[in-house]
């Protein structure tokens, strides 16, 4: 199916050297890719994939986009930008119960206009399916949204032909499809933060959907900082959002950049290493261990 995506963002997004961060890991050559910057309602990696759904959305006559997420859900925030940047509405269905305080992620989506149902324990896809709108899968992922992230993989080659490895946190999985799609299994390393039970089975699923021939043994998955799970903050974590924040200035966040700073950490690679920051600082100001 060829869906022409609709611009929400500002492309390309800049690539930066970041020399201080490099040295402290060891890191002949590493480049920060700025998809925190990537221009709508507070940014990050899920507006790529927004393009996509959205355009598909619109297509099919939508009125109102239903999406589901954790109760900091970045994506459940740049859903609910991207609907008010196309004048259509929003709901937000979020894992568990209303929080006694209004904190991060959630404060952006009231402010966008969005309603947000609680979804207790219950399935969030059921939930989700029984709203009025058109449903945006979680994370956004879907075979045609991880084409966002194709893009991505096409701008990096145009910024840093000679790139070795792409250092991504792993979340619903269609961040790294897109990449290992077009820059192959070998060339990125994704860091899983837990919120898939099979990562692996996943990402091989969208490379399938996308008609990608690619081994799923063969993707760099590392499974080694997940912690106590998905909304758990490890010392290693903590660690590396010290670490980035006084090496570059560079804010990271606690679910996902900083477990993909973690996992660089502890296998650097060789060559040029480009890091993927894919936003999420709303999340650093709800999450339980920090904020
Ligand atoms: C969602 C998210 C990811 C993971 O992207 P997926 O495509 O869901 O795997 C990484 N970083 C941030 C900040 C995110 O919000």
């Amino acid at each position: 199916m060829d869906v022409t995506p609709i611009p929400l963002g500002s492309w390309p997004t800049p690539l930066e050297p970041a020399p201080r961060l490099a040295a402290a890991l060891g890191l002949d050559e590493l480049w920060i890719k700025r998809d925190d910057l990537t221009g709508l309602g507070g940014g990050g990696n899920k507006v790529r994939k927004l393009q996509y759904t959205c355009a598909e959305a619109v297509r099919a006559g939508a009125t109102r986009l239903v999406t589901t997420g954790a109760a900091q859900s970045n994506h459940a925030r740049l859903t609910a930008a991207a609907a008010a940047r196309l004048g259509l509405g929003c709901t937000l269905v979020l894992r568990g119960e209303p929080p006694a305080t209004v904190r991060g992620n959630l404060i952006l989506d009231e402010l966008a206009g969005a309603s947000v149902v609680w979804a207790g324990t219950d399935p969030l896809d059921e939930v989700a399916a029984a709203q009025d709108g058109y449903v945006i899968p979680f994370g956004g992922t879907s075979p045609v949204s991880a084409r966002g992230y194709v893009d991505c993989a096409q701008e990096l080659l145009t910024q840093l032909p000679d790139l070795a490895t792409v250092v991504v946190a792993l979340g619903s999985g269609g961040t790294m499809a897109g990449l290992v799609a077009h820059l192959g299994p070998h060339r990125v390393y994704g860091v899983d933060t837990g919120a898939l039970p099979d990562p692996r089975a996943t990402v091989g699923a969208l490379l399938d959907g996308m008609g990608v021939k690619a081994d799923p043994a063969e993707l760099q998955i590392d499974e080694a900082h997940v912690g106590a799970g998905y909304a758990a903050l490890t010392d290693p974590v903590r660690s590396a959002l010290v670490l980035a924040a006084r090496t570059e200035g560079l804010f990271l966040d606690p679910t996902y950049t900083g477990r993909a700073l973690a996992g660089l950490r502890a296998t650097p690679p060789d060559g040029k290493v480009v890091f993927l920051h894919s936003g999420g600082l709303p999340g650093l100001f709800g999450h339980p261990a920090l904020g």
